[in-house]
């Protein structure tokens, strides 16, 4: 259970970076990935994902 962020529409912002709660957002080299290991989709945390809420764009972050 993890989201993912679809590369093609991620602006690399930066946005979601630092909110993640398990600290699973990282940019390398200009791209910004989700680790699916770490990843909880905020379960326990939030009611629902705080990074898709954070996302200027739409549709950018789904599940995995
Ligand atoms: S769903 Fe939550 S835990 Fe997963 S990457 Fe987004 S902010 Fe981090
Ligand atoms: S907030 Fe959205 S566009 Fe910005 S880095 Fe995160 S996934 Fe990419």
């Amino acid at each position: 259970m993890a989201m993912k962020i679809d590369t093609n529409l991620c602006t690399s912002c930066g946005d979601c970076e630092p909110e993640c709660p398990t600290d699973s957002i990282k940019t390398r080299k200009g791209i910004t990935k989700i680790d699916a290991e770490s990843c909880t989709e905020c379960v326990g945390e939030y009611t629902k994902p705080k990074c898709v809420e954070l996302c200027p764009i739409k549709g950018c972050i789904v599940q995995a």
